[in-house]
């Protein structure tokens, strides 16, 4: 049988970390198992889902590349791939009559108020609260009479006594369950439309799901789906519950520790290889535990076996760091196409661009912050000496300046050697080491203690902008 995997997101926001990292593992074992890949949009919840967040989750599993064989975008014939589309289709009723008239499933009409006081009870009791069963005491004719009056009902999933469940999960073992421990919960609700654990289970039979992957939150209603499939005689999907994501001070991940969503990231300028790369470390390893892995590599190395249990820490700083390593590999026809967007106005007019963005590049950790490195060719004298006024300067640093600048008097040229000249000239003069002679030079030529290649990007400032700024700096240390 063809195996096939779905990723099955609710627009109801953004495509955020955490279910993009579902995505990546979905698509990783797919490609693995030589499997087709489903999207799926689950839009029950009308009020909260949203067309604006299902087009974002589109945009971002587009940019990262990560392409479905099937979905709302490629349908096969007669298949609909939004459950709301699958709801006016009435996808569902054939399979709530079978469980209906094989008494797998009745249909509740207690208000809410009744419920209400039944679960008061339960915490009164300090017990878990378990429905009574009151309406599976109405007969056939009862039932058909109440219904007939229009009164407002859901319909129950009757949970069989005395059962044991078995998850069999990829990642977990073997989880039991007591059947006795779950109430009978609701497949369809009062406005008529099927609830997660309902639809869920007729999707993913219909449409072939071979392998169910999805995040850890969801364990508890596993065994619930897996009551459906055995009450309508068919064979559960394989499931994997991946692990939670957990913000640094290990308490689950939310937009506090900075969790975003994928196109907050993209506008930051991530590259999508750097954050697939890091998403999948998130709860999983390949055996020798190397870091940088090429999607290749990581199709070729993926084990479901090998995910862990515990919960993984995102950690923005390996992120990033893990950015700059792309960006760095890109050669420089590459770097320069991904970061010209990010450009500001102002910057994208500067004169020898493509030069001064090389001469920058290898400082870049995040492509929106080409416009800050770029500062040091845009900033005016002033900006530059009131940045210099908060550095703090010694007097090995004070020599260096000086001699800086009277070589630079006497010198005709400026470019790339005349600048490496400077600082070997330096060196030799003053006796001092390669750091010693920079960082009064870039602290004096920039405004920053650590920044760009100097070499590079000084020869890209003119001469003149350079004693200008010198001037500035050696009247205000001899004061
Ligand atoms: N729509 C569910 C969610 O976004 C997915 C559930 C599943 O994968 O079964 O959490």
């Amino acid at each position: 049988m063809q195996s096939k995997l779905r990723f099955a997101p609710s627009p109801t926001g953004n495509l955020h970390i955490g279910s993009v990292r579902t995505a990546i593992f979905n698509w990783v074992w797919a490609k693995k198992l030589k499997a087709k890949l489903v999207l799926r949009i689950e839009d029950t919840d009308l009020e909260r889902s949203k067309k604006e967040f299902e087009d974002n989750i589109n945009e971002g599993l587009s940019w990262l590349g990560i392409h479905f064989d099937e979905g709302p975008g490629q349908a096969l014939s007669g298949q609909k791939y939004r459950q709301s589309e699958r709801i006016k289709a009435n996808v569902y009723q054939p399979y709530l009559d079978k469980l209906i008239n094989t008494g797998h499933a009745y249909y509740c009409f207690e208000s809410d108020e009744e419920l209400a006081a039944e679960r008061a009870e339960a915490e009164k009791k300090g017990v878990p609260y378990i429905y009574s069963r009151r309406s599976l005491m109405y007969t056939p004719e009862e039932v058909a009479q109440k219904r007939a009056a229009n009164m407002p009902y859901t319909i129950r999933f009757k949970v069989p006594n005395s059962k044991q469940i078995t998850l069999n999960d990829e990642i977990r073992g073997n989880i039991e369950f007591d059947s006795n421990l779950f109430s009978d919960f609701i497949i369809v609700k009062s406005d008529g439309y099927p609830t997660y654990n309902f639809a869920v289970v007729v999707d993913d039979y219909e449409m072939g799901i071979t392998h169910v992957v999805r995040g850890e939150d969801h364990i508890s209603n596993t065994p619930k789906q897996i009551m459906i499939y055995n009450a309508l005689e068919w064979e559960a999907p394989r499931f994997a519950h991946l692990p939670i994501i957990l913000g640094e001070d290990r308490s689950k991940l939310s937009k506090r520790h900075g969790a975003k969503s994928v196109s907050e990231y993209k506008d930051a300028g991530f590259l999508p290889h750097a954050l697939i790369n890091y998403l999948s470390l998130l709860g999983w390893s390949p055996p020798e535990g190397k870091e940088l892995l090429a999607i290749d590599e990581l199709m070729e190395l993926f084990e479901i076996n090998r995910i862990n249990k515990a919960g993984a820490v995102f950690d923005t700083v390996k992120l990033t760091w893990m950015n700059k390593q792309y960006l760095s590999k890109l050669d420089d026809e590459a770097f320069l196409s991904w970061v010209k967007p990010f450009l500001s106005k102002s910057n994208q007019e500067l004169d020898a661009l493509d030069l001064k963005i090389l001469s920058v590049r290898d400082n870049v950790e995040v492509l929106s912050r080409i416009n800050h490195y770029l500062e040091v060719f845009t900033l005016t004298t002033t900006a530059f000496f009131e940045r210099f006024k908060q550095l703090a300067v010694n007097e090995t640093d004070q020599l260096v300046i000086h001699h800086a600048r009277k070589y630079l008097l006497d010198l005709s040229e400026w470019s790339n050697e005349t600048v490496s000249d400077l600082i070997q000239h330096l060196m030799t003069e003053l006796s001092l080491g390669k750091g010693k002679v920079m960082k009064p030079l870039r602290k004096s030529f920039t405004g920053y203690e650590s920044g760009p290649n100097l070499v590079d990007c000084l020869a890209l400032i003119p001469k003149s902008e350079i004693l200008k700024r010198l001037d500035l700096v050696i009247s205000y240390v001899s004061t």
